[in-house]
C-alpha cells in the first residue's frame, strides 16, 4: 500500500517523501511543477505530473496504484502574495484541494495528512499558541488552509475518514540536498543567506514597529527534517487510531527577525546589511507554538534544537547550490 503525496517536488514535500522512502514506506508523488522543478524530486519515487484537480489523472493514479493514505502539500504558501491575489489562494489551496480530497474519499481512502499552517491562528491571544487557540487568520493564505481543515472536519462528521492537520510554524533549514529554494524567494532565512552569498545587497525588514521586544516580527523556526518526521508519526497514528488530530509543529521558542539576522551573521561570517521597510500586509506580530500535542500524542521529538543549528544546515545547502551554479 502506498502514500500519495502531492507537492513532492516542493521544499517540505520532497523532504517528507525522501524520509518516508528511507523508512521503508511506499510513496507516489503528484506535482504539477508550477513552482518547482523535476530535478527537486527525490530519486527512486514514482512521479505523476499534473494538477490535483485533474480528475482523469487522479483516475489513472487510482487505477494504477494501491493507495492507503494521502499527504497533501501542494499549495501556494506566500502570505504577502495571498493578500494581493486572494482568489488564487482560495482557488488553488481550497477549491482544488477539496475536489482532490473528495475524489479519493469517494474511492474509499480513509487517512489524510494535511499540510496546514500557524497562519490559521492570526494575531495570538496568548503565547505559546496551542491547537485550541482561536482561529482568526490575518491573511487569505491562512484562511484558505483553515477552510480545508473545516472541510475535513465536516467529512469526519459523516464518515470514517480521519485526518491529521499538521500546522507548521516556520519551516526552515535543509536536509541533504533538500532545501528551501522557492522561485521567487520570499522567505526570511534563504533571503538573508542570499545576502551573505553576495546575491543580494541587503535584507529588507518588513517593519520594526510591532509590539515585540525589538519591534520586528517574532516567529518559531522549526527544521524541515523534524517536520518531516512528524508526517511519518502522523501516518502511524492514523493507522492505529480512528480519530482526527490537529497538531502544531514548532519549537516553542520565538526569534525576532533581528535575532535571525544575527544568527546568520554568526554562522556565515558575513556582514549582512539591513534596511527597514514598511510592514508586510497580513503579518501577525508573533507566532510561537506549543508542541505538547505533537510530543504527547505522536511521540515527536525535535532533533534540531537551536536556531543556529537550523541556519547552519541551510547555509551548507545554499553554499553548495551557489558553488554548483558557477
Ligand atoms: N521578512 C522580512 N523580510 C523578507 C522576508 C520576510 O522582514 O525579505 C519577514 C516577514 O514579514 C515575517 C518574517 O520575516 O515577519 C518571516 O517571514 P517568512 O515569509 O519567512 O515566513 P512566514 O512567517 O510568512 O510564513
Amino acid at each position: 500500500m502506498s502514500i500519495l503525496l502531492t507537492g513532492g517536488a516542493g521544499y517540505i514535500g520532497s523532504t517528507v517523501a525522501s524520509i518516508l522512502k528511507d523508512e521503508g514506506e511506499e510513496v507516489i508523488i503528484l506535482d504539477n511543477l508550477t513552482r518547482s522543478k523535476k530535478e527537486y524530486l527525490p530519486n527512486g519515487i514514482k512521479f505523476y505530473e499534473g494538477d490535483i484537480d485533474d480528475i482523469s489523472l487522479l483516475e489513472k493514479i487510482y487505477n494504477e496504484e494501491k493507495i492507503d493514505a494521502i499527504m497533501h502539500f501542494a499549495a501556494f504558501i506566500e502570505v504577502g502574495e495571498s493578500v494581493i491575489e486572494p482568489y488564487r489562494y482560495y482557488e488553488n489551496n481550497f477549491s482544488k484541494a477539496i475536489k482532490f480530497f473528495n475524489y479519493f474519499i469517494e474511492k474509499g481512502i480513509k487517512k489524510i495528512i494535511f499540510s496546514s499552517t500557524a497562519a490559521v491562528y492570526g494575531e495570538p491571544q496568548y503565547i505559546p499558541i496551542d491547537e485550541n487557540h482561536i482561529k482568526n487568520p490575518t491573511n487569505p493564505y491562512g484562511m484558505s488552509k483553515l477552510f480545508v481543515e473545516r472541510f475535513l472536519e465536516s467529512v469526519e462528521r459523516s464518515s470514517d475518514v480521519y485526518h491529521v492537520a499538521l500546522r507548521y510554524f516556520n519551516a526552515s533549514g535543509a536536509y541533504h540536498n533538500f532545501g528551501e529554494n522557492h522561485k521567487p524567494e520570499t522567505h526570511l532565512i534563504p533571503i538573508i543567506l542570499e545576502v551573505a552569498l553576495g546575491l543580494r545587497d541587503k535584507i529588507f525588514i518588513n517593519g520594526d514597529d510591532y509590539d515585540t521586544v525589538d519591534g520586528t516580527c517574532i516567529r518559531d523556526y522549526i527544521h524541515v527534517y523534524d517536520i518531516a518526521k512528524a508526517h511519518l508519526l502522523a501516518y502511524r497514528y492514523l493507522s492505529n487510531n480512528k480519530q482526527s488530530l490537529k497538531v502544531n509543529l514548532g519549537s516553542g521558542e520565538g526569534y525576532s527577525i533581528l535575532d535571525i539576522i544575527e544568527s546568520c551573521r554568526k554562522v556565515t561570517g558575513a556582514e549582512i546589511p539591513v534596511e527597514i521597510r514598511e510592514r508586510r500586509d497580513g503579518d501577525p506580530s508573533t507566532l510561537i507554538a506549543s508542541s505538547n500535542t505533537a510530543e504527547a500524542v505522536l511521540g515527536w521529538r525535535r532533533e534540531y534544537l537551536t536556531v543556529d543549528a537550523i541556519i547552519e544546515s541551510a547555509w551548507k545547502y545554499h553554499k553548495e547550490k551557489f558553488e554548483s551554479s558557477k
